[in-house]
């Protein structure tokens, strides 16, 4: 049992105001990672949270951030997003917990007219939620100063990474006021993001919340399957479902081709990725949300950050080559308090990756259960699993090539 478990928001020296709010949102305890983040941020401290989406970690350093600036007229706090999405969530968090304390937030990200920053920033916010370029196109422009942020957070720093925004955090490092408060949130420690922490934090304390903490509340299963059988199981899968289903897919053309393809039979499905454009991400968010769409086909843009309640089944149409990405994606199912279930499709090619995740997560990753080419037109209950025999008798019918292979080698 951890210790975590027995502290309350009430052990926190809070305005009532907060108080009251997390307790309108319904959060009864402090997740682990506001339990270990909360009291040494509300004392000033720098903090680097290794923990990911799904853990509570929006809270963790929003709460602190609301009770410094609340009842203060200037812009206090910059928090820095990877994606737009991302960004949105984090100030839906603010205003939720800092709306009835008098905090006002404004979010500054690309792919929105510009005289939509103008105006929230003529609204004397005291926290900016930003995305790296857009802020620096600011900044660039001189219509931001960033010369009484005091609290500075890092939130998703290995995505940023993922992404190439390194260079841009420096310049944002560099004209921020040296004597503030940083936090850092970040899932794994790439080097990059070490140095950033070593060069710019002040004796920061370290919490780390298990990198599976969320992953391991969803179940788990994987299938091994012919590339040409994922669309038929996918549809068959769906069709077993009521509730929400992620899909992820790994290219921007795939994720529109499966969209569609899901969508003529008759399952309400929206696609999300880097390409499209934001009136039409945000849109296809909101239809999810909101049920209006069942099913949303996504790139990894939508696994971090993502933060959609209630979905009740991620798949993982095409497997992540990045371990931490599986353990992201499954983490949209099973949030702080629910269950969830993962599927994902694994074809000869992937068991690489498959083994990456596992050295990750260890036993946690079951073992694919391999999949006869199976018949769509059947009623079966579930897919069926391809026995041991068969499956041996298939690789001997392999071995011709294999032998052809290292016959030549001998020559
Ligand atoms: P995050 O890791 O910040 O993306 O949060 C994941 C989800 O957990 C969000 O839906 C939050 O509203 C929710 N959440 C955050 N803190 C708590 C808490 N103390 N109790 C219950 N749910 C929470």
């Amino acid at each position: 049992m951890s210790t975590e478990n027995d502290v309350t928001f009430a052990d926190f020296p809070l305005h009532e105001s907060i108080h009251q709010s997390i307790r309108e949102v319904g959060y009864e305890r402090p997740t682990p990672i506001q339990a270990q983040c909360i009291p040494p941020a509300l004392e000033g401290k720098d903090v680097i949270g290794l923990a990911q989406t799904g853990t509570g970690k929006t809270a963790a350093f929003a709460i602190p951030i609301i009770q410094r600036l609340a009842g203060r007229p200037d812009l206090g706090a910059l928090v820095l997003a990877p994606t737009r999405e991302l960004a949105a969530q984090i100030t839906a968090m603010f205003n939720e917990l800092g709306a009835a304390s008098g905090v006002r937030v404004a979010t500054i990200v690309g792919g929105v007219p510009m005289e939509k920053d103008y105006a929230a920033l003529r609204a004397w916010p005291n926290v900016l939620v930003a995305t790296p370029g857009r802020l620096i196109d600011h900044i660039e422009s001189d219509k931001i100063s960033m010369s009484e942020i005091e609290i500075l957070t890092v939130d998703e720093a290995d995505r940023m990474h993922d992404m190439g925004f390194i260079p841009q955090i420096r310049m944002i490092l560099s004209v921020l006021p040296a004597k503030r408060q940083t936090m850092m949130f970040t899932a794994t420690m790439p080097d990059d993001v070490e140095r950033i922490a070593r060069k710019n934090m002040r004796d920061p304390v370290r919490i780390q919340i298990g990198i599976v903490a969320p992953a391991h509340r969803a179940r788990q299963e994987l299938f091994e399957l012919a590339e040409d059988d994922k669309g038929r199981l996918l549809l068959e899968l769906l069709g077993k479902t009521k509730g929400r289903v992620l899909v992820f897919v790994r290219t921007k053309r795939g994720v529109d081709r499966l969209a569609r393809r899901i969508s003529r039979r008759g399952v309400d499905a929206a696609a999300i990725h880097g390409d499209l454009d934001q009136v039409y991400r945000d849109k296809a968010l909101a239809d999810f949300r909101s049920g209006r769409h069942r099913v949303l086909v996504a790139t990894d843009i939508a696994a971090r950050g993502l933060d959609v309640s209630n979905i009740e089944h991620v798949i993982n149409y095409d497997f992540p080559h990045n371990a931490e990405d599986y353990v992201h994606r499954i983490g949209r199912t099973a949030r702080v308090d629910a269950s969830g279930l993962a599927t994902s499709f694994v074809t000869r090619d992937d068991r690489r990756y498959v083994n990456g995740v596992r050295k990750l997560i260890g036993d946690k990753l079951p073992a694919p259960i391999r999949l006869e080419s199976y018949d769509a037109s059947g009623g079966d209950e579930r897919p069926k699993p391809k026995g041991k025999g068969q499956y041996r008798s298939n690789r001997r019918s392999r071995r011709p090539s294999s032998r052809r292979r290292s016959g030549s080698a001998t020559k």
